[in-house]
């Protein structure tokens, strides 16, 4: 499926984040708008909306490029008021999707917010973020930086269905294991959990493993939010190729986006334990209450 390009210019780069669900974040930036990957539970197609884009169809297929996104951090990052927040990278786009082989926004970002001493973290899928290891190391050292690599499941064949256009799974643990060599922080987000496609207890015990077996920790996981935006585009994928998990997902996101809250707090628990359980030198978590034996959404 080809990519069309649209150069657009912005006032700002930094967006201010207020959203009781980030505490800990209060300012995003992204180079682009929309996606190359095309991940079926993407929760930004929404951000198409404000671009009067279909967040369905054109989210991966019509991708806009923030050409003088460099030139307005340098001018958000000058301002008197500005108390050098972290900055987080990549919370609505992919930063190392395609198109940044050529326009080199982020690496460009990168190299601005290293001279203004103004700490950051990124979240990506994709494995070009090894070709700025050089400046991630060296934001590590100055102000701080990590980077969250993305990857929620081992299987190929499925990440293929679920992450069309993304690396696969062990192209983006050699990343990691290569950035952590080279000094630059880096962790895995388990992020999102599928509920009945991603949840299982090897699946998850099998993936933990690998970050750990390539240097990196577990950074964070997040269930499955399912927004208007998204749901049509998921529920295509679930009736194609997960016919079995129609009803039950039906039935869980029924009234909210969110898995219902039990399901979280015990897939939370699972994690815990076996983060606990495959790092055991490591500081053990409080356990909430007794394992449950199964995870179910009612499937
Ligand atoms: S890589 Fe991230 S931003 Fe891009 S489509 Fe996938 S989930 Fe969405």
């Amino acid at each position: 499926m080809s990519t069309r390009y649209i150069e657009i210019t912005v006032k700002t780069a930094l967006n201010r984040v207020q959203s009781a669900a980030y505490p800990g974040m209060k300012w995003s930036l992204n180079p682009y708008r929309g996606c190359k990957h095309d991940c079926v539970y993407c929760y930004a197609r929404y951000t198409h909306e404000f671009l009067e884009q279909d967040p369905t169809a054109d989210f991966s297929r019509t991708v806009f490029v923030k050409r003088n996104l460099v030139q307005a951090l340098r001018a958000d990052l000058r301002r008197p008021s500005w108390k050098r927040e972290k900055v987080c990278i990549g919370t609505a786009t992919d930063p190392y999707q395609p198109i940044e082989g050529r326009y080199r926004l982020t690496r460009d970002a990168l190299h601005v917010l290293r001279d203004q001493l103004t700490p950051a973290s990124l979240v990506t899928k994709n494995t070009m973020a090894l070709r700025d290891a050089d400046i991630m190391a060296s934001l590590a050292r100055v102000a701080g930086f990590t980077l969250a690599m993305t990857i929620i499941t081992l299987d190929e064949a499925l990440a293929r269905q679920l992450e069309p256009d993304a690396p696969t799974p062990m192209q983006r643990l050699r990343v990691v294991r290569e950035l952590t060599q080279v000094g630059v922080p880096v962790s895995v987000a388990i992020a999102p959990i599928l509920p009945g496609v991603t949840d299982r207890e090897e699946q998850l015990r099998d993936l933990i493993q690998a970050a750990y077996d390539h240097g990196a920790d577990v950074a964070f996981h997040q269930t499955f939010r399912m927004y208007a935006a998204t749901r049509s585009h998921f529920f295509r994928y679930l009736a194609e190729r997960q016919p079995h998990l129609v009803a039950a997902y039906r039935r869980a996101y029924a009234s909210a986006q969110d898995a219902p809250a039990e399901y979280r707090l015990r897939l939370a628990r699972r994690i815990e334990r076996i983060r606990r359980e495959l790092a055991p030198r490591r500081p053990p978590p409080v356990m909430l209450s007794p394992e449950p034996v199964q995870l179910s959404l009612g499937l």
